[in-house]
C-alpha cells in the first residue's frame, strides 16, 4: 500500500482500489522455484500452471504467456489475423484489447455496448461485419460475461474467430461454461490487479489442439518443434517464467475461496449502496454468472464532471476509486479504427461508471465505511450543485 499512504498530521491510510494478497503457498513455491535454479521459462511450475488453469476454465489446453496483452496478440496471430483484416472490439474496454489488434497489423472496428449493460451489444457486432472481418473479441468487462450464445451464433454465420478477452473475468460463466472456454481462444491476464496474479503474466486457453500448437510455436520465436533453431515463420518471445508460474500455481489453488470472499464483500456493498439515492448497480445479463472484480456503480443522470467530483471527494476521505475506461473511439490512439453507429451507450457508461475498491485486504467494516463515505460524497456533490444553480 506504500504509494497510497498519506503523510502529515492526521493522515489516514488510503484504501486502495485493488491490492495483491497472498492466499496460500506463494512464498513456498516461489522459494522452491528459485532454489531449484529453474528461474527462467523452463520448469515444472509452468507446465503445472497451464494444466491447472486449463482444468479451472474447462478447456483441454492452456498456453501461458508473459502478459494478457501478449495473450491477445498471440491468439490473433495464431488465428492468422494480420494486415488488411478487421477485428470487432467493444469501444468500452481497456486499451490493450485494441492495441493487440493494431499490433497484429489489423484494424479495430469499434462497436457500442448494450443500452442497459456495459458489455458489447451483439446486434452491433452483426452490424459491424464486413468482407474484411476476421475475428471478434468480446470483452467480459468488470467480471460480467457477454452474451456468448448470440456472439457465437453471429460469428458462426460469418465464419469469424472468437477470441474472448477474459482478463477481468476469471471464473465467470455463460450458459454453464466458464468465460474463456466458449470462443475459439480465451485470453487471461495475471497482472497485479486481476483476480489472481503472477506479477505479470497471461494465458491463452483453447480446446483446439491445432490452435494450441500454433500458439506454442509462435510463443517461442516460431521455432519448429523437434528441429532446433529451424523457423518456418517468424514468432515472438512471449514465454512466462517458472518463478511467475510458481506464484500462479499457488494463487490458482485458492481461487474458489478467493472468488467466494470477493462475492461476500460485493454482497455487503450491494446491501449498502441499495439505499443510496442516485446510484445504480447493474446485474449481469440473463444467462450468465458474473464474478466480482471491482465493485462497479453507475451514477443515475451521471456526467463525467459529477462522477469525477464524487471520486475526488472519496479520495479526500481516503478511498481510492477508478473511473470507467474512456471509450476507445474518443481517443487519438484509436483514430485509425472504424466506428460503427453513434457509440452513445459506451459514452454514457464511461461517463457515469465508478469502480470501488474490491480485494482480499478489505473487511466488511471497510466496505461499510466506504459505503458511508460514498453516501456522504453523493449528498455533498448534490448540495454544492444545488447551491451553484438554484
Ligand atoms: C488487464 C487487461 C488486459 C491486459 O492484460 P495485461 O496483463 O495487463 O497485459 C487486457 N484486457 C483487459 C480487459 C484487461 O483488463
Amino acid at each position: 500500500m506504500g504509494d497510497s499512504d498519506r503523510s502529515g498530521p492526521g493522515a489516514k491510510r488510503t484504501i486502495p482500489v485493488s491490492k495483491v494478497v497472498l492466499v496460500g503457498l506463494e512464498e513456498d513455491y516461489v522459494q522452491d522455484a528459485v532454489r531449484s535454479t529453474w528461474v527462467s521459462s523452463v520448469g515444472p511450475y509452468v507446465e503445472r500452471f497451464e494444466a491447472d488453469f486449463a482444468a479451472f476454465v474447462g478447456t483441454s489446453r492452456a498456453v501461458s504467456v508473459c502478459n494478457g496483452t501478449c495473450a491477445l496478440h498471440l491468439a490473433l496471430r495464431a488465428s492468422d489475423v494480420g494486415p488488411g483484416d478487421e477485428v470487432i472490439v467493444p469501444s468500452l474496454t481497456f486499451a490493450a484489447t485494441a492495441n493487440a489488434v493494431i499490433q497484429a497489423g489489423a484494424r479495430p472496428v469499434l462497436v457500442d455496448c448494450l443500452p442497459d449493460h456495459w458489455n458489447l451489444d451483439p446486434d452491433q457486432v452483426a452490424r459491424a461485419v464486413s468482407s474484411k472481418t476476421r475475428a471478434v473479441i468480446p470483452v467480459h468487462l468488470f467480471g460480467h460475461p457477454c452474451d456468448m450464445d448470440r456472439i457465437m451464433e453471429i460469428a458462426g454465420f460469418h465464419d469469424l474467430t472468437v477470441i474472448e478477452d477474459a482478463a477481468e473475468a476469471h471464473g465467470a460463466s455463460w450458459g454453464g461454461r466458464r468465460t474463456g472456454a466458449i470462443g475459439h481462444i480465451g485470453c487471461f491476464s495475471f497482472f497485479g490487479n486481476k483476480v489472481i496474479t503472477t506479477g505479470e503474466g497471461g494465458m491463452c486457453v483453447t480446446s483446439s489442439a491445432e490452435l494450441a500448437e500454433r500458439m506454442r510455436l509462435l510463443r517461442n520465436q516460431g521455432m519448429t518443434p523437434g528441429r532446433r533453431y529451424w523457423h518456418e515463420e517468424p514468432g515472438f518471445n512471449y514465454r512466462l517464467t517458472n518463478v511467475a508460474a510458481a506464484l500462479g500455481v499457488a494463487q490458482l489453488a485458492e481461487i474458489e475461496s478467493v472468488l467466494s470472499r470477493r462475492a461476500a464483500l460485493a454482497a455487503a456493498y450491494g446491501e449498502g449502496v441499495a439505499s443510496i439515492d442516485g446510484l445504480e448497480v447493474v446485474p449481469p445479463p440473463n444467462g450468465g454468472m458474473a464474478i466480482d472484480w471491482l465493485f462497479c456503480v453507475l451514477l443515475r443522470e451521471g456526467s463525467r464532471g459529477r462522477r469525477d467530483e464524487i471520486s475526488a471527494r472519496l479520495a479526500d476521505r481516503g478511498v481510492e476509486t477508478r473511473p470507467f475506461f474512456f471509450p476507445l473511439h474518443v481517443m487519438p490512439a484509436f483514430e485509425g479504427s472504424r466506428r460503427v453507429g453513434d457509440l452513445a451507450n459506451a459514452e454514457r457508461f464511461s461517463a457515469s461508471g465508478l469502480c470501488l475498491p474490491l480485494h482480499l485486504g478489505l473487511s466488511e467494516e471497510d466496505v461499510e465505511r466506504i459505503v458511508a463515505i460514498l453516501r456522504e460524497s453523493l449528498a455533498h456533490e448534490a448540495r454544492t450543485r444545488r447551491l451553484a444553480c438554484p
